[in-house]
């Protein structure tokens, strides 16, 4: 085996993007043949980029350090100033990306209320596109996500949502940081879990457990536009090789053991549940609790005193991963068991 880290070190169910590089991956990083990817000439990016490219069937891939970069860049590939995006209200590339798409790309987002399966609307795409006239932004695009919040978009949904995208004219992007647990969730292959979409953003840095790297997927013009504005936004590395090879890495060895991350995520949401806790049910590897606002410094407190690593909130996010094994989420159970004060 390829001693994965699960068995040593912290209990941090933060986030999936906490885990550290495998001995394997460390030596597949360590034997990588690299050149300066500012000038194309790094060939294990070459690689990871012509790999990503075939496995998801685009014309073409490009690797960015992070995904919040992938999206910024993509987007602004998509939208020139003063052009309009639909997005989600809890979308990344709304919510959590610092603004990006207006700060830096002179995007206007237009955000949009989520259904409970966590798309939008067609209803809401309709009434929020903008007709043509000089008052109004150009609204260009609809970016979705998934996962999102853990949860797996409805495939017809997906389908709906982006022909209607494309039969109003608008481009359609996905954020697909957690691509890869909708793929080891639903069983399909890549070109089928982002079909629909003419640009696609994928992390190599969550559950798939490489220290930084994101790869956007494309038409051949879009990812050079998007290129270039790496270059603008000071995405372009130089030997990144020695990241790439841990996404190539990632992709041959660390996609299908995500299905252990949601066999995980089902049993803390059981273990959690039996507790007595507000528990929601886990799609992916993702559990949410809900937490009384008065309990969440005592029970932070707590966690941290049994050597777990929590963002404790009225509504809480765990999250499971490879370095999380189901020893370390018996210990998570058992702390939340034993926490004194549960207003119940
Ligand atoms: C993590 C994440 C990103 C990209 O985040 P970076 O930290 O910039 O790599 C984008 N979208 C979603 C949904 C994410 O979870």
């Amino acid at each position: 085996m390829d001693g994965s880290n699960a068995t040593s070190g912290a209990i941090d169910v933060r986030s999936d993007t906490v885990t550290r590089p495998t001995p394997g991956m460390r030596a597949a990083m360590a034997a990588a043949e690299v050149g300066d990817d500012v000038f194309g000439d790094d060939p294990t990016v070459n690689r990871l980029q012509a790999v990503a490219a075939e496995r998801f069937g685009r014309e073409s891939a490009l690797f960015f350090p992070t995904g919040t970069q992938s999206n910024l860049a993509a987007l602004m590939a998509h939208c020139g100033r003063g052009d309009e995006f639909l997005v989600g209200q809890e979308a990344h590339t709304y919510k959590y990306e610092q603004g990006g798409a207006a700060v830096l790309g002179s995007i206007q987002p237009q955000p949009l209320e989520h259904e409970a399966h966590g798309g939008i609307a067609l209803g809401r795409i309709a009434a929020a596109i903008k007709s043509d006239d000089y008052h109004f932004a150009r609204t260009r695009l609809l970016a979705l996500e998934n996962t999102i919040g853990g949860r797996v978009l409805p495939p017809q949904y997906q389908r709906e949502a982006t022909d209607f995208a494309h039969s109003r004219g608008l481009a359609t992007h996905l954020d697909g940081a957690r691509i890869f647990n909708v793929i080891v969730k639903l069983k399909v292959a890549e070109p089928t879990a982002t079909a629909g979409f003419d640009s696609v953003s994928v992390c190599l840095s969550k559950g798939l457990g490489a220290p930084a790297g994101s790869l956007l997927l494309g038409p051949r013009a879009l990812i050079a536009d998007a290129r270039r504005w790496r270059k603008a936004l000071g995405g372009g590395m130089r030997q990144s090789g020695v990241l790439a090879a841990a996404g190539l890495y990632a992709l041959e060895n660390h996609v299908q053991r995500l299905a252990e991350d949601h066999e995980n995520a089902e049993y803390l949401a059981a273990g959690l549940r039996a507790a007595g806790l507000k528990v929601s049910v886990p799609q992916t590897n993702v559990v949410y609790i809900e937490v009384s606002p008065a309990q969440v410094a005592g029970l932070k407190a707590h966690l941290q005193g049994r050597g777990i690593i929590a963002t404790v909130a009225p509504r809480t996010r765990l999250m499971t991963h490879m370095d999380l094994s189901r020893a370390k989420i018996d210990v998570v159970i058992q702390a939340f068991r034993e926490y004194p004060h549960w207003a119940h």
